[in-house]
């Protein structure tokens, strides 16, 4: 028997007419390039996405197209998440830190018909649009005007709006049409395209927002220190939009004095990014203390979050911190770690133990660990096990690009390629990617348990560990780690001593190297291929 209910197209459209609907005051916040600070409304994002929405088809972008973008978060970003989808096009987030060369492979793979760039990051553009064949419309904002450009066929933003019409009608839209396209970030590879649905997106938008996961609220000030060109900024802006909550969106200052200042400046209750993003802020405070009361959750994901910062970030400056573990091809959220009621009685020491784990699947994503020999691990906390998902903001395959056995299993579940265990109470603990996973003499040893411990190490700001061959034990870990600016000196010994005092002896590292810094990817997490790149050059003996 069907139910009688009714067949609501779940699209962003909806999501951006209850925020004028409901919150048209409510604030967005843009730090612009130059400093100043530009102020509008949820109302305002409404009748100007409908006037770029409106002029879409005058750039001859037709429902289905992809439009790029190359910017940083800002408020026209915004914007164009919202108009792009709502007029039927695909909103194609570029990741303007990857190299000239991954750009042109990936806007000659999504096929971009526009692409909207941000001034100031016209020079790295101009550098991608050499090497494409073919060149998209261009469109500016965001700059001086007459800025000038070797490009043809440019065009001006706000000319695009002043020309469109905020009485335009969204146009119909299904709600499996596609509405989004972020390429992976190819930390373990080339960049794979996650193409999003208007469904899908809905649907996560309603995941980030349960009161186990990000959970905003009304009056919540958000700040994605995330970008909006990884994962749709974790899919915070739309949240935003249906919570009715505030968004401050840092532009390019992203250094750690600016954020700090932004943060107290703004009121954010809850800012999110990666954790070296809050090692510098930490860093930052503990020299230029700041009253940053204002923040109620920090939000930490991309990466694992070093348990020692957890610590510091809730005893020395007492901001709660909420660790979330995702990926591009989930939309991207997965897990979020915060106690429950049976960690209530527990020794804060423990509580931190929690905290570091990558945390609970909210409610729409299944999660199973599967063994080496293709069998389900049992949820004992200890088992290990690649991390397979499913649900309805899970990606089902990759944007052109035939369903692999290894990416996808023959029952429906998408192989994320991470491995971890699930404890008995439903936590995720990651232990490493598939590939960094270290195997020495038939042995597991995990690079970030490794990596986590060097970091809680006082005089240890950063480390990495990566796995090196070696003809007894087939691999070793090796690892490379930053000295704290002003702490003593630690000696290779004493690093060794703290990894022994936690882990078996055939852990600890027959090697570590000290270095000014560790290599990071485009969105900031550890670079391990490059990192290897490196010990394979000589860099490390
Ligand atoms: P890329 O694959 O290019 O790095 P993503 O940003 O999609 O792009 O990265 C997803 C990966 O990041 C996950 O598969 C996982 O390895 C890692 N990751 C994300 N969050 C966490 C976390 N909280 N702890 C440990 N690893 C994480």
């Amino acid at each position: 028997m069907q139910g009688l209910m009714m067949d609501y197209p779940l699209t962003m459209e909806r999501i951006l007419e209850h925020a004028n609907r409901l919150y048209p005051r409510k604030r967005i916040t843009t730090v612009l390039p130059d400093g100043n600070v530009h102020r509008y409304t949820w109302a305002d994002v409404h009748s100007r996405s409908k006037r770029l929405a409106s002029a879409l088809g005058g750039l001859g972008i037709e429902p289905g197209d992809r439009v790029g973008t190359f910017a940083w978060n800002n408020y026209q970003h915004l914007e164009l998440y919202f108009a792009v989808p709502c007029s039927g096009a695909v909103c194609h987030t570029l990741n303007i830190r990857l190299s000239p060369d991954q750009l042109a492979y990936i806007i000659g793979h999504a096929e971009d018909k526009a692409i909207f760039v941000e001034s100031t990051l016209l020079p790295r553009f101009e550098a991608v649009a050499a090497r494409l064949s073919r060149c998209p419309r261009i469109v500016l904002f965001n700059g001086e005007p007459g800025i000038r450009t070797a490009l043809s066929d440019t065009c001006c933003y706000e000319d695009l709006i002043a020309g469109g019409s905020d009485t335009f009608e969204w146009p119909v839209i299904g709600e499996d049409a596609a509405m989004g396209l972020c390429y992976t970030s190819g930390t373990t590879g080339e960049p794979r395209g996650a193409l999003y649905s208007h469904r899908s997106m809905f649907l996560h938008t309603l995941g980030v927002n349960q009161s186990n996961a990000v959970g905003i609220v009304e009056s919540d000030v958000v700040m994605p220190v995330v970008p909006q060109f990884h994962a749709m900024a974790w899919g915070l802006p739309y949240a935003c939009a249906a919570a009715g909550a505030e968004l401050v969106l840092p532009g390019p200052h992203l250094n750690p004095g600016a954020l700090a200042r932004t943060i107290a400046k703004e009121g954010v209750s809850i800012p999110a990014g990666v954790p070296t993003i809050w090692t510098g802020l930490y860093e930052e405070l503990k020299v230029n203390p700041r009253d940053i009361s204002c923040i109620r959750a920090l939000i930490v994901g991309g990466a694992a979050m070093p348990r020692s910062l957890i610590e510091a970030y809730e005893t020395e400056l007492d901001v709660p911190v909420v660790h979330a573990w995702g990926m591009t091809e989930l939309s991207p959220l997965g897990t979020v770690s915060r106690l429950q009621r049976h960690h209530r009685a527990l020794p804060d020491a423990d509580k931190w133990d929690v905290k570091a784990r990558q945390g609970v699947p909210i409610c729409g994503v299944d999660m199973r660990i599967v063994d080496d020999s293709g069998n389900e691990a049992p949820w004992d906390g200890r088992s290990m096990g690649e991390i397979q998902v499913r649900g309805p903001w899970v990606i089902e395959s990759y944007y052109r690009q035939d369903p692999a056995p290894d990416h996808f299993t023959a029952d429906g579940w998408f192989r994320t390629g991470d491995v971890g265990a699930m404890s008995p109470d439903g936590f995720l603990t990651i232990t490493d990617r598939t590939r960094d996973l270290i195997k020495s003499g038939g042995e597991w040893i995990s690079s970030v348990a490794l990596e986590n411990t060097l970091m809680g190490h006082p005089a240890v700001t950063e480390a990495a560990v990566i796995a090196v061959s070696d003809a007894k034990w087939t691999e070793r870990p090796l690892a490379i780690a930053v000295r704290s600016p002003g702490a003593v000196p630690v000696t290779v010994e004493a690093l060794r001593a703290h990894l022994a005092s936690v882990y078996p002896k055939y852990w600890v590292p027959d090697k570590i190297v000290f270095v000014a810094q560790i290599p990071k990817t485009s969105v900031g997490k550890l670079d391990k291929k490059v990192i290897r790149r490196q010990y394979a050059e000589g860099q490390f003996d």
